[in-house]
C-alpha cells in the first residue's frame, strides 16, 4: 500500500532529513587517506546520539544483524558495506549511506566521495552518479509517472558508458525506512505494466542510483552484507529522500543552504562523455 504524506508530515520528514544531511557533512570532513571506515561510522553514531535520533541501519535483521549506523562501501563495493578497520588510501572512492528516525519520521541518503585524487574515469563515475540523481529530481517536476523518470535515468547512465545496478532499487519512505513503492533506476516493460506509479503530491521516495563502471552484475561477499561488483570495477551510489509537493519535488536530505542540485548537474554535464 502506497501511503501519501500530508504537507505537515513532509515538514516533519524534512527535520529528519536535515539531521541526515548534517551527519553526511561530519562524515565527509573525515574522508582522507589513513582514516578507517569504522572511525567515520563512530563519528556519525556519536552525532546521532547527541541529536537524540534513532539510527535506521543498526540492527537491521539479516544472517547477522547489521552492526553499524552507516553502510560504507569502498571502490568495487556497491552497497551494504560494513564499516571496520579498513584504512582509506589515496585514489579510493567511499560510498557512505546512512539514515535516522526523528519523532517517528525517517530520512535516508547516500554520497560517494573521492579519497584525495582519483583517476579521471573514476571522477567521471562520480559525476555520472550524482548527475543522474539530480536529473531524477529535476524530471520528477515535469513527468507524470516514475517509469518516465527511470527510463531517462538509464539512458543518461548508458550515454556515459556505465551500467545501472538492477538488483537494488530505491523505496518509499515515511514512518518506516522501507515502504512501498519500489523505485528502480531503470524501466522494464513489466515495471511499466505492473508497478509504475504516479508522481503526485504527498509521495515520498528514496531515489538511490547505483552505477557500475563495468558490468551491472553484483555479488555478495562472505560477511552476509557487502555487495560488490562481479567484475571488481568501481561502483558509486548517491541517494536523497524526495517528497512531491504542490510546488514540485523537494529533496528532504539535501543541503538547506544552497542549490546543491544545480551545481552538481552542471558539473556532470560539462564532463559528460
Ligand atoms: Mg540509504
Ligand atoms: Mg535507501
Amino acid at each position: 500500500m502506497l501511503k501519501l504524506k500530508s504537507s505537515r508530515e513532509i515538514e516533519a520528514m524534512r527535520k529528519a532529513g536535515l539531521v541526515v544531511w548534517e551527519a553526511h557533512q561530519i562524515a565527509k570532513r573525515l574522508v582522507r587517506p589513513g582514516v578507517t571506515t569504522g572511525e567515520i561510522d563512530r563519528a556519525v553514531e556519536k552525532f546521532f546520539e547527541e541529536q537524540n535520533v534513532v539510527p535506521l541501519f543498526k540492527g537491521v535483521p539479516g544472517r547477522v544483524p547489521f552492526p553499524a549506523v552507516c553502510c560504507i562501501s569502498v571502490n568495487d563495493e556497491v552497497v551494504h558495506g560494513i564499516p571496520g578497520s579498513r584504512k582509506l588510501v589515496e585514489g579510493d572512492i567511499i560510498s557512505i549511506d546512512t539514515g535516522c528516525k526523528l519523532k517517528g519520521w525517517c530520512g535516508d541518503s547516500a554520497f560517494t566521495h573521492a579519497v584525495g585524487q582519483v583517476d579521471d574515469d573514476v571522477q567521471k563515475l562520480l559525476d555520472c552518479t550524482s548527475g543522474v540523481l539530480q536529473l531524477a529530481i529535476k524530471l520528477m517536476g515535469s513527468r507524470n509517472r516514475w517509469g518516465d523518470v527511470a527510463s531517462e535515468m538509464a539512458t543518461f547512465v548508458r550515454d556515459y558508458g556505465f551500467a545501472v545496478v538492477e538488483n537494488f532499487v530505491g523505496h518509499g519512505i515515511g514512518k518506516n525506512m522501507h515502504e512501498d513503492p519500489q523505485v528502480p533506476n531503470f524501466c522494464s516493460p513489466s515495471f511499466r505494466r505492473k508497478h509504475d506509479f504516479e508522481l503526485e503530491p504527498g509521495l515520498v521516495i528514496a531515489v538511490e542510483p547505483m552505477v557500475n563502471m563495468g558490468t551491472k552484475k553484483v555479488r555478495p561477499l562472505p560477511d552476509f552484507w557487502t555487495q560488490s561488483t562481479a567484475d571488481g570495477k568501481y561502483s558509486a551510489h548517491f541517494e536523497h529522500t524526495i517528497a512531491m509537493t504542490e510546488d514540485g519535488p523537494w529533496a528532504l536530505t539535501a543541503n538547506p543552504r544552497s542549490g546543491e542540485e544545480e551545481e552538481t548537474i552542471d558539473a556532470a554535464t560539462t564532463t559528460k562523455g
